[in-house]
């Protein structure tokens, strides 16, 4: 006789109740948990493995362990940009000066802040107009 499953969550052997197979394990279905909030993952919806007896909701993933928005602070699970040595939402990258949310290639490096491409040149031009104003004088 095949040995019985054994639920990792409560340690009981898993009978004709309804199962699930997830994190390369059975469990019960009311058991398969995250480890870190005890909410009840089903089975459609995502997990994160941690170990091979515990795993994180989306939610808790986002909040302990996915990388941190260099602008809301809040975890990135998708949607991540990494720019100036930093993750970023893909919302969040946006320019300091017009507020325009960038595409990599158009950004530029403002003192570890975005700015876009435009105001970048704006900037530019509005420091050489004034320094030749300023030439000018002397
Ligand atoms: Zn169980
Ligand atoms: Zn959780
Ligand atoms: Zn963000
Ligand atoms: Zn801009």
């Amino acid at each position: 006789m095949p040995k019985k499953h054994c639920c990792p969550q409560c340690a009981k052997p898993i009978g004709l109740e309804q199962a699930i197979f997830a994190n390369g394990k059975l469990w019960h279905v009311k058991h398969f948990m995250c480890t870190l909030c005890a909410v009840v993952i089903g089975a459609g919806e995502g997990y994160h493995r941690l170990d091979e007896k515990s795993q994180a909701c989306d939610h808790c993933f986002e909040e302990h362990f996915a990388p941190k928005c260099h602008k809301c602070r809040r975890g990135i699970s998708s949607d991540l940009v990494v720019a100036l040595e930093s993750s970023w939402h893909r919302e969040c990258l946006r320019c300091c000066k017009c507020e325009k949310t960038l595409r990599k290639k158009m950004l530029q490096d403002a003192f570890e802040k975005p700015l876009d491409r435009d105001c970048f040149w704006g900037q530019r031009l509005i420091h050489q107009i004034v320094s030749e104003a300023e030439k000018e004088r002397f």
